[in-house]
């Protein structure tokens, strides 16, 4: 099924939001892939319409990163060259309330696959860090100087994981690592055909805005309104998830060049606040966006924007998608698919 003479790339938590994107992105710029995905948050239908999409095969593998000898098996069995780690769980709210899940998927897990990868001879990875390393920091935009610090498990998990990994390229310096920190992934493959499916009510704002428009849910809440913002609403650094995507091929070709281990924000460098991005979804939509103004969320900053001129200088790399454009993709998919994959299968 795979093509020979095209490099195999392992993406793990590949039938979900970001990593659903990649494997487009991945076969569409002639690479083979394997995903691996336990499908805990997600469902084998975003595989599916990747492969419509494309109109290229990938293989599935439906696993656990916690299982090392099912890791071991797929490197036995693929000769794959590097390895783009979305696998995960990725909720803040959730990791307060259960954080050995959390630990266990997102540190075990990374070890685990580290492991199968050293044992195999295969030392290039790339993998999904978050904004949320920099913590309650008030110095956006950041740049990837500013000192980390976490406030919740799982914010904790990516900046464990970004040591542990800093620390295994420091002892074995023919790694090539990548730690790409995301700022707010949003929007959807303009096909309609892919994009976000939380599996309960939506923590995060794009996808609320989205079910309140389709008429999942009645109102949005905001948030706050009294931080010192230019409209007292919460500023984010929005960045679409295609080309957040585009930005992993960058850095595997960054890696590509030597032995390393960089690390690159991915974000437009943009702020926009709540209020903006319930605009910005009201134009497109022609859907009006009804909201409460609510407490603030604990642990929620200000703002929070990316410096992205380390990622635009070393990796070639910037956002081609504006705010309006994030909200059109978001808006097709949640249109298409009012139920998400459960309604696409
Ligand atoms: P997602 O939940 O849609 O995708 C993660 C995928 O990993 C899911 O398909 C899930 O089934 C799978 N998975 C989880 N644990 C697994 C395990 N133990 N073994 C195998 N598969 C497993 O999330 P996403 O939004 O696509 O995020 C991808 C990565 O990016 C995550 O690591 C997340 O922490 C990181 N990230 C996401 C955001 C965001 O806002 N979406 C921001 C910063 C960083
Ligand atoms: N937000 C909101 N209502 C919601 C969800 C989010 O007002 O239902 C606000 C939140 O306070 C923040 C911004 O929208 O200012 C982005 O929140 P999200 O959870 O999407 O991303 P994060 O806070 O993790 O950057």
């Amino acid at each position: 099924m795979n093509d020979t003479n095209k490099p195999t790339i392992l993406v793990t938590g590949g039938a979900g939001y970001i990593g659903s994107h990649m494997c487009v992105e991945l076969l569409q710029s002639e690479f083979n892939v394997v995903v691996v995905d336990n499908l805990c948050n997600s469902s084998s239908a975003s595989v599916e319409a990747v492969q419509r999409i494309t109109q290229k095969p990938l293989t599935f593998v439906e696993g656990d990163i916690c299982d090392q000898n099912k890791l071991d098996e797929i490197f036995r069995s693929h000769p794959i060259e590097g390895v783009l780690h979305f696998a995960g769980l990725k909720a803040v709210g959730e990791s307060n309330e259960k954080p050995l899940a959390y630990y266990k998927n997102n540190i075990y897990g990374t070890m685990n696959l580290v492991e199968s990868m050293a044992r195999a001879g295969c030392k290039t990875l790339v993998f999904s860090s978050s904004a949320t390393v920099y913590g309650t920091s008030e110095n956006a935009p950041f740049n990837e100087t500013e000192p980390t610090s976490a406030t919740n498990p799982y914010g904790r998990t990516k900046l464990m994981v970004e040591q542990f990994l800093q620390d295994l390229h420091a002892s074995d310096p023919e790694w090539r690592i990548s730690l790409l920190r995301y700022f707010n992934p949003v929007g959807a493959h303009p096909s309609g055909e892919i994009g976000e499916d939380p599996n309960q009510i939506p923590n995060n704002l794009m996808p609320y805005i989205s079910q309140v428009a389709v008429g999942k849910l009645p109102h949005l809440n905001i948030f706050g309104d009294d931080y010192p913002t230019p409209d007292g609403t919460g500023v984010r650094d929005y960045v679409h998830v295609v080309d957040l995507v585009r930005g992993h091929l960058k850095a595997m070709e960054h890696l590509a060049d030597e032995p390393k281990l960089a690390i690159h924000n991915l974000g437009t460098g943009q702020g926009y606040s709540v209020l903006d991005v319930v605009h910005a979804f009201e134009k497109v939509s022609g859907v009006k966006i009804p909201y409460k103004i609510a407490e603030r969320r604990p642990g929620d900053v200000a703002q929070s924007f990316a410096d992205p001129a380390k990622a635009n200088e070393e990796l070639d790399w910037s956002a081609e998608y504006d705010l309006e454009r994030m909200c059109e993709d978001a808006w097709r998919w949640q249109h298409n698919f009012p139920d998400g994959f459960a309604k696409a299968s």
